[in-house]
């Protein structure tokens, strides 16, 4: 095998522009544009929190309805890696390395070559995000503000996002809670400081007590996903106060993922009444609502004919929380998201190749 196959070659030059979601992705929107000729295009184009130039993609060509394929542009950072994340390289053993290779330039890439190949009879819509790794702001502004996706009434849209191509049928979303206690900062021996841990203490009891009811309470949990109970991570920051300082500025990170059954607001309720109680700041960031279809949806079904496997759930996120307002969702792509988030982040090059086929026949069967 080597990169002239399309699909890896597309791959290759998508990996080799550095998108990591802090920067701009313009120079990766205008290469995948080049890709789309025939395609009518819409750009939604936005700045970010930081001012950073960002745009989304939809593209679409044959008749309306149908299905849509969607995937995101951004990577995460390039944390830990020894080799030039940006070069793109197949090894002796076919797998394709590179930032993004396998969350998820390569199975962009095979999307969008499914999506050329169909037919002039055949629906074919692309939903191209950003900021899936941050914000999902991307998916968002796609699902809120895209005239053309809109337009199309979609029958269902298929995430393609590593899943070693099984039908995940339903995931997580998460509430990102930031409490922050302020102090007094001083040379601690004189006595004129005010240390902001002993405020967040009693918060940090509270959120203690959440932790342990969602680990032994039923009610709080959920059987369909593995685990059954949610996750609630709390990472403490002094800021690099030295021993002898007195902790002007004290926070605690919590993210709390929870699926559809479960109902978020006793958490929520818990969350808020102990920040106010021990008098501190809480800030609170929600992705959409958690994606889940019964396994006998149709487009579950339709999943589940495509790949001959049965469906399952998910404990992590993806862009289906946003686009599920334009159209339900499935999570289906190829590739191990064991990979992904690491500094040997590849993909086997054959499954990038073997996708395209199903990919193809999941905007195809069925339509015409
Ligand atoms: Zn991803």
């Amino acid at each position: 095998m080597s990169l002239s196959d399309p699909v890896l070659r597309l791959a290759a030059d998508l990996i080799a522009i550095d998108s990591r979601s802090s920067l701009s992705n313009l120079p990766v929107a205008e290469r995948i544009e080049q890709e789309l000729a025939g395609f009518e295009i819409e750009r939604l184009d936005y700045t970010d929190a930081n001012g950073v130039a960002k745009r989304a993609l939809v593209a679409h060509k044959g008749p309306r309805q149908g299905y849509a394929l969607s995937g995101h542009m951004d990577t995460v950072p390039a944390t830990g890696w020894q080799s030039d994340p940006w070069a793109p390289r197949l090894d002796a053993a076919g797998m394709l390395h590179g930032l993004g290779s396998v969350d998820m330039k390569g199975q962009l890439a095979a999307a969008i070559i499914a999506a050329r190949q169909a037919a002039a009879d055949v629906p074919a819509t692309l939903l191209i995000t950003t900021d899936e790794e941050t914000t999902k702001e991307g998916a968002r502004r796609v699902a809120r503000d895209s005239r053309l996706a809109r337009s199309l009434d979609l029958a269902g849209i298929f995430v393609v996002e590593p899943t070693g191509l099984v039908p995940v049928r339903g995931h997580r979303s998460h509430i990102a809670f930031t409490a922050t206690a302020h102090g007094l900062q001083a040379h601690s021996s004189t006595g004129k400081g005010v240390n902001a841990n002993w405020k967040l203490l009693p918060f940090l009891a509270a959120m203690r007590e959440v932790h342990d009811a969602l680990r032994s309470d039923p009610a709080l949990q959920d059987a369909d996903y593995d685990p059954p109970f949610s996750d609630f991570n709390l990472i403490l920051d002094n800021h690099g106060t030295a021993m002898n300082v007195t902790v002007a500025k004290a926070t605690a990170q919590i993210k709390f993922r929870y699926s559809a059954k479960v109902d978020p607001k006793p958490v929520l309720h818990a969350v808020r009444r102990a920040a106010r109680d021990a008098g501190i700041d809480l800030a609170e960031q929600m992705e959409g609502f958690p994606p889940e279809l019964p396994a006998d949806h149709p487009l579950i079904a339709r999943a589940t004919r495509l790949t001959n496997r049965a469906p399952r759930t998910a404990p992590y996120g993806t862009d289906a929380s946003e686009l599920q307002a334009l159209a339900p969702c499935v999570v289906l792509g190829p590739g191990d998201i064991a990979l992904a988030h690491t500094p040997q982040e590849c993909v086997r090059a054959q499954d990038l190749v073997d996708a395209v086929p199903v990919l193809a026949r999941a905007l195809r069967d069925g339509i015409a």
